[in-house]
Order: structure tokens, then sequence, then C-alpha cells
């Protein structure tokens, strides 16, 4: 796997040593994160949008409704930058000038296309759902062609793209060390609880393995 080379676009300035440019640490990063932000800017107004999304190779697939502004957006070949996030802990820090995150997040650049093939459409699709939850496309019914005919999909070259990864204890300044204040880390980990059955469901349908055993590491 090649390394993306940073650009001024992608280059990590505050803290360098925290960004990360092979494609194996920022592919893990996408692959593990629940959901994405994708931004665009539209006549010079910014916006970013919360929205489902899977890697499939070097490429961020998104889907959504026919009428979806972001993936007109898309659609007509305009720029877009997609960011993804897992936070790993609180870095908590004698002051509180240096108390922060532990975290590993990916921000990309590319532009994308329309799928419109069917077999692809439907694959990107799977892989959507795949990302979310791994089993579920085997399970669930599957896209009618009036579904399908509703919903686009769009695939995202990644063109450009970094990691910044923040581990370990906090850093606090030396003559800090002696206060009596209580310091370290307070992992956080995105876990699910306990499924909730749908209420009308008939009692003989057991819960699946793939959401009993449900992880997103
Ligand atoms: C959960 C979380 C909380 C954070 N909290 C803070 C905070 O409170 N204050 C703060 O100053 N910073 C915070 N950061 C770091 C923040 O994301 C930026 O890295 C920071 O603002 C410094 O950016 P810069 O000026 O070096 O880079 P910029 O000049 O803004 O960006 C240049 C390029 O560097 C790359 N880049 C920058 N940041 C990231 C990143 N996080 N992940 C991947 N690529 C990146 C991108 O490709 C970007 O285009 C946080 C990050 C995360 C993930």
């Amino acid at each position: 796997m090649t390394n993306f080379q940073p650009s001024p676009k992608t280059r990590v300035n505050r803290l360098p040593k925290r960004g990360h440019y092979d494609r194996e640490t920022i592919y893990q990063i996408l692959d593990e994160a629940l959901i994405c932000h994708v931004g665009f800017a539209e006549g010079g107004q910014p916006f970013v949008i919360p929205i489902n999304f899977a890697r499939v190779n070097d490429t961020i697939i998104l889907h959504g409704a026919k009428a979806s502004r972001l993936l007109k957006h898309i659609e007509a070949g305009n720029p877009v930058c997609v960011e993804a996030t897992i936070v790993d802990g609180l870095v908590l820090a004698r002051s509180v000038f240096h108390s922060s995150v532990n975290y590993r997040s990916v921000v990309l650049f590319g532009t994308g296309r329309l799928v419109t093939d069917e077999a692809e459409k439907m694959s990107a699709l799977e892989a959507v759902v795949d990302h979310l939850i791994p089993g579920r496309w085997q399970e669930a019914r599957l896209p009618t062609p009036k579904e399908m005919n509703a919903t686009s999909v769009v695939s995202i070259q990644i063109d450009e793209a970094s990691a910044k990864v923040r581990l370990g204890p906090p850093g606090d300044d030396e003559e800090d060390y002696a206060l009596p204040i209580w310091a370290g880390v307070l992992p956080i980990r995105e876990m699910p609880l306990a499924p909730v059955r749908d209420e009308v469901l008939p009692a003989e349908i057991p819960t699946p393995e793939y959401v009993k055993n449900y992880s997103r590491t």
C-alpha cells in the first residue's frame, strides 16, 4: 500500500508528529469509525453534514435520497472534505490547559461520481450496511427496484488524506506534577448496549449472533 504524500492541504501543522499519511493507519480509522462528516462549500458558505459511509478500496461510498443536496453536489463533480473520528479517551491533565482527548481522526479530500451501474450500486449499498453492522445485509430484505430508483449512491475517490493520532497520558508542566490533583486518562469506547427487540417482533425470532456479538473494533 503506497502512502499518501502530505501536501499543503493535508499536512498537519500543529503537533506534526501526530500526523500520519500511510494508508494502513488512515483506512483502519475509516473502517472503525461509525459515521463520517462531509464538508462542502456552496456559494462561499461551508456546510458539514453527518452521514453513514463505507470505504471500498480507495473510495468512500455515500448513499441517500435522490433529493439530497449533498449527494447532488457530489454528483455534479464538486470537491468534498470527509472527516471521521474515534475518541479513545479523556486526557485529564493537572491543568485545564494541558487537558486533552486521545483520538484517531482522518481528514480526506476527493471528488465523487454517481454510481449508475446496478450491480456496482447494489454492492456499494452492501458495503455501507456492512460497515455499520456486518451480517445484516445477509438477513435483511434487500432493496426493490423502486427503492433502488429512489436512492442515490456516490463513490468519492480519495485523492489526499491525513490521520492525526493522540495516544498516552497527559503531559503537564514540570511544576504541576507536584499538585494534589488527580490526573490520567479515562478511556472511552463506543460500545453497544443490550439489543432492544421491536415490540411487535414474533417471540420465536431469535436475536442473531451478529447483533449479540456486535463490536466496532
Ligand atoms: C476529538 C478531537 C478533539 C480535538 N480538540 C481540539 C481542540 O480542542 N483544540 C484544538 O486546537 N485542536 C483540537 N483537535 C485537533 C484539531 O483537529 C486540529 O488538528 C488542530 O486544530 C490543529 O490543526 P492545524 O492548524 O495543525 O491544521 P490545519 O492547518 O487546520 O489543517 C491542515 C491539514 O492537516 C490535517 N489535519 C488537521 N487536523 C487533523 C485531524 N485532527 N485529523 C486528521 N487530519 C488533520 C488535514 O488534512 C488538514 O487539512 C482535536 C482533534 C480531535 C480529533
